[in-house]
């Protein structure tokens, strides 16, 4: 009976059959790639199940050609798969690299891409009009055989295998474009090209042709013949290896489409040895923000894959690293439990921590584009990692940050802004707000522009929380610009705007009972040039702290005490005492109006639109 494939499977494989792509070829390193992964598998079991009499000499995979039939047939002796795991994997998209692929492609239209990711099997329908996988699981008697020919479903029967392990048997579409895959030489060339550091043999059984002795005739015999080096792409030397065979593998092993934006490929030898091929992606991946990404390395014994997905290798701020690492030191058949407890593993843990974070620093200094890239894809990262770590990661964190500043509204690091602070200037401040743009207009940062200073525009969220961890770089107190305390003015000038403060008090007294509990304090500033009036805050809570946790999906709701201030020498200033005196009920209208204006700017939300909307127009209908 004839079973069809899922919707997604189904629209996968017809883009397979259609495709006109120009690097068929592929279809063998994914058929291979899966071999070997199935090799690995029961390899991995034979060393703890004494039922599996294999030993790692005994693995291979091989390849057979059958001109006359036009077959491809490649067969490995790997765990196997029973009817049900056949059903479930061949009927069905798998969810590692194809998912990916077809997210790609969705987003780029583009059919080129099919060489970049692992879309498996079903890449055998580039070439092959009918696929036949024949089955036997490493612990059962019984063989099974999944056929198809497309689209149209597929079959699944018993049937008889001597050995355990899968074949699969692909009879070529005609044409002479697929009649390339019946010749042993391309086999050969596509085998090197892609699988040559698979670390099984890749077989086949190769015919040479000779003279005859003493005779015009030829003569000839076969012998098998492995393809492959077996070397694996890490246990190469590193000026061997060109930059394309790193990428590649990148691509292959860690689905990727872009090229990494980094290789970090190192060997240690010492009190422990391991090799590790790290690579930094270019990119966030786009699972990277959902609780589905996992962090980790893969993890190596000396060849063997033995975990996919180490967590325990890299620190949470360096979670979008992609790699892995190979060393002598571990045992083969080590539990998971074990693992987390070894020493050798956190020592390397530890090496890789650091070596990232020298690898950055050297990108930082050597190629600063480069390394904003790689900022702007993860530094959201360092930062959590400072935040989260309650500041213990500081001192390895701190100089890998990078932050808009006013000066060019370019990137600075925080060694940059304090080479760049004028002698007088004691602080590092800082702004915050939705955009550089926005940050850059707000009257308090153009205050301190005007004096020299540079300022911080912290668009991130977490950023204010960060600088509160960090609490100074080199001896000097980050500080909001928003911050009442932030005081530019002499002795003079402080003792002069003390006495009109004071001037004023009976004027700010009705303008408090005006806006009650929305501002804990009014006063005249030197802060503004231009702008009639801020909003500043006191105390721990800034008015953008005040915004990003009341945002947050919880119920606590915190309040920052904000002060009105208003420019003292602003034209603003002589309107709000002749009111007073002349007509103290329009004095209440032009203060909502004031703190209204000073929310705006500081782009907070003002509770009563309409009745501010309505108090404008009455004071422009005037
Ligand atoms: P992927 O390899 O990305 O998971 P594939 O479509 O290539 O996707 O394969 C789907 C699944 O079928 C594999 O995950 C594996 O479980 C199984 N499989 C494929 N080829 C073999 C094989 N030669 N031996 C055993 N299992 C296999």
């Amino acid at each position: 009976m004839k079973k069809q494939f899922k919707a997604e499977s189904k629209k996968l494989l017809d883009l397979m059959i259609h495709s006109i792509y120009t690097n068929q070829e592929i279809f063998l390193r994914e058929l291979i790639s899966n071999a070997s992964d199935a090799i690995d598998k029961l390899y991995y079991l034979s060393l703890t199940n004494k039922e599996i009499k294999l030993k790692k000499k005994d693995f291979k995979i091989t390849l057979a050609i059958d001109k006359k039939a036009r077959t491809l047939t490649i067969t490995d002796n790997g765990i196997g798969m029973n009817q049900e795991e056949l059903e479930e994997n061949l009927g069905t998209i798998a969810k590692s690299g194809s998912s990916l692929f077809k997210e790609a492609m969705e987003k780029k239209k583009n059919i080129d891409i099919i060489g970049q990711f692992g879309v498996g099997f079903y890449s055998s329908f580039m070439v092959a009009s009918s696929v036949s996988v024949t089955s036997r699981k490493y612990d059962s008697e019984k063989a099974y055989t999944w056929i198809s020919s497309g689209v149209d479903g597929y079959q699944i029967k018993e049937s008889k295998k001597d050995t355990i392990g899968t074949e699969i048997v692909l009879t070529l579409k005609e044409g002479e474009e697929y009649d390339s895959f019946l010749e042993e030489y391309i086999i050969r060339k596509i085998v090197k090209k892609y699988s040559d550091y698979i670390s099984y043999p890749i077989t086949m059984n190769v015919t040479h042709r000779h003279k005859k002795e003493n005779s015009e005739e030829y003569e000839e015999h076969t012998e098998e013949e492995t393809l492959n080096s077996m070397i694996p792409l890490w246990k190469k030397e590193k000026k061997e290896i060109k930059e394309e065979e790193y990428q590649q593998f990148y691509h292959d092993k860690f689905f990727d489409y872009e090229d990494s934006l980094h290789t970090i490929h190192s060997s240690v030898e010492g009190k422990c040895t391991y090799t590790t091929l790290l690579y930094i992606p270019s990119h966030a991946p786009y699972d990277f923000y959902t609780k589905e990404y996992e962090k980790g390395l893969q993890l190596y014994a000396n060849g063997v894959l033995i975990m996919e997905k180490c967590k325990e290798l890299l620190p949470d701020y360096y979670s979008f690293v992609k790699g892995l690492v190979d060393t002598s030191d571990l045992s083969l058949n080590i539990s998971r439990e074990m693992l987390q407890q070894d020493k050798n593993l956190e020592l390397i843990a530890q090496n890789i921590e650091k070596k990232i974070q020298k690898e950055l620093t050297t990108m930082l200094k050597e190629d600063r584009e480069k390394y904003e890239k790689f900022f702007t894809a993860f530094g959201m990262q360092l930062k959590f990692g400072i935040y989260n770590s309650y500041g213990m990661k500081k001192e390895e964190l701190q100089d890998l940050l990078l932050f808009p500043s006013s000066k060019e509204k370019k990137f600075v690091t925080l060694q940059e802004y304090v080479s760049h602070m004028p002698e007088k200037q004691d602080k590092i401040y800082y702004a915050c707000g939705e955009t550089v743009d926005k940050i850059d207009l707000l009257p308090q940062v153009e205050a301190l522009k005007e004096k020299g200073y540079e300022v911080l525009y912290f668009t991130d969220y977490v950023d204010e929380f960060v600088a509160q961890v960090l609490n100074r770089y080199q001896e000097k107190e980050f500080v909001n610009v928003a911050d009442s305390q932030v005081d530019l003015d002499t002795e003079e000038e402080k003792k002069e705007l003390a006495k009109q403060n004071e001037e004023l008090k009976d004027i700010f007294t009705i303008m408090k009972d005006t806006l009650k509990d929305q501002v804990s304090d009014i006063r005249l500033t030197h802060r503004l040039k231009n702008h009639p009036v801020c909003l500043t805050s006191e105390g721990n809570v800034s008015l953008e702290m005040e915004k990003v946790i009341n945002a947050m999906p919880t119920d606590e709701k915190i309040k920052a005490k904000a002060i009105l201030e208003i420019n003292a020498n602003h034209e603003i200033r002589k309107k709000l005492e002749t009111l007073y005196h002349e007509n103290p009920s329009e004095l209440e209208k032009y203060t909502k109006i004031l703190y209204a204006q000073a929310r705006l700017i500081e782009g907070l939300p003002i509770e009563n639109p309409t009745e501010i909307s309505n108090l404008v127009c009455e004071v422009i209908a005037r």
